[in-house]
């Protein structure tokens, strides 16, 4: 399942590394400091000791907030590792300035920080998450990037949707109504998924789509036009996938759909208290 590798480019005898990462979560920790996790470009997973972080002069504060693409320098704890530096590359503002796509970003981490584990170096994924910030900030338009990263993220960890052939008896798919299971590992043909009572149905839009997702870059997925029931259409294929791979729904999903449904888009201060993420 794990695309990474672990990584053996920090000597055990290293005091202090540098690297570029991305928070993920946040926690107090004690009076004045945080335990943040962080997903790094060159050592995957870490979590670490923002010392002071809290203090309102702290020069840490403003570049280990949650989201925020920071350099990094690092130095080895006993048990937790110690930001020692931080220098802010992106913080993400559009994102920062709309709950609703903090909401997305929230996803967007869960997702990252439960599909890996500590020390596991993915550069790939850290340019998907990376490049998915960029684009969640630039396109505003969250829906279609969180389609398409959950897609290019189970595709890399080895969970490729099958949508050539059918899953169950291997027929090529017609260009007609099929359907998608999840357990089945993609898409049915209508003989074996019409009988499937947890199989959806797949239109040909919604799996030409899919097919253009998972061998494109963002520059075409954002081209594709969706209408709202492909969106929806879309959308329930990827929460099916996700879940069935994680055997969980996540936490920050309720809180994105509830937004999402009221059409939030207010102002977010920069320390808020979500779910999970304090
Ligand atoms: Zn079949």
């Amino acid at each position: 399942m794990r695309a990474g590798r672990r990584c053996k480019n920090i000597p055990m005898t290293a005091r202090v590394y540098q690297t570029e990462g991305i928070i993920i979560k946040k926690y107090k920790f004690g009076e004045a400091d945080r335990l943040l996790t962080l997903f790094t470009a060159d050592f995957g997973k870490v979590r670490a000791i923002a010392k002071g972080a809290m203090r309102p002069k702290s020069k840490l504060g403003g570049n280990v907030e949650l989201l925020t693409h920071s350099q990094l320098m690092l130095a080895r704890g006993r048990n937790l590792d110690i930001i020692t530096q931080a220098q802010a590359i992106n913080t993400f503002l559009p994102i920062r300035d709309s709950l609703e796509l903090m909401s997305c970003g929230f996803y967007l981490s869960e997702l990252v920080d439960t599909f890996t584990e500590e020390s596991v170096e993915d550069r790939e994924m850290f340019d998907l998450f990376l490049n998915t910030l960029k684009e969640l900030a630039e396109a505003r338009d969250g829906e279609r990037i969180l389609r398409y990263f959950e897609l290019r993220l189970l595709s890399h960890l080895g969970y490729r949707p099958q949508l050539q052939r059918c899953s169950n008896c291997g027929k090529q798919l017609q260009q007609e109504i099929n359907y998608f299971s999840a357990p089945q590992g993609g898409a049915l043909c209508r003989e074996c998924g019409y009988p499937d009572m947890a199989a959806r149905t797949l239109s040909v839009n919604a799996l030409k789509v899919l097919r253009l997702w998972l061998k494109c870059d963002f520059d075409t997925a954002r081209r594709v036009k969706l209408n709202s029931e492909l969106t929806r259409e879309i959308k329930n294929i990827m929460r099916d996938s996700v879940k069935y791979v994680l055997e969980k729904q996540l936490k920050s999903i309720e809180w994105m759909d509830k937004l999402a449904a009221e059409g939030n888009h207010l102002p977010v201060k920069q320390d808020t208290s979500e779910p999970g993420h304090q």
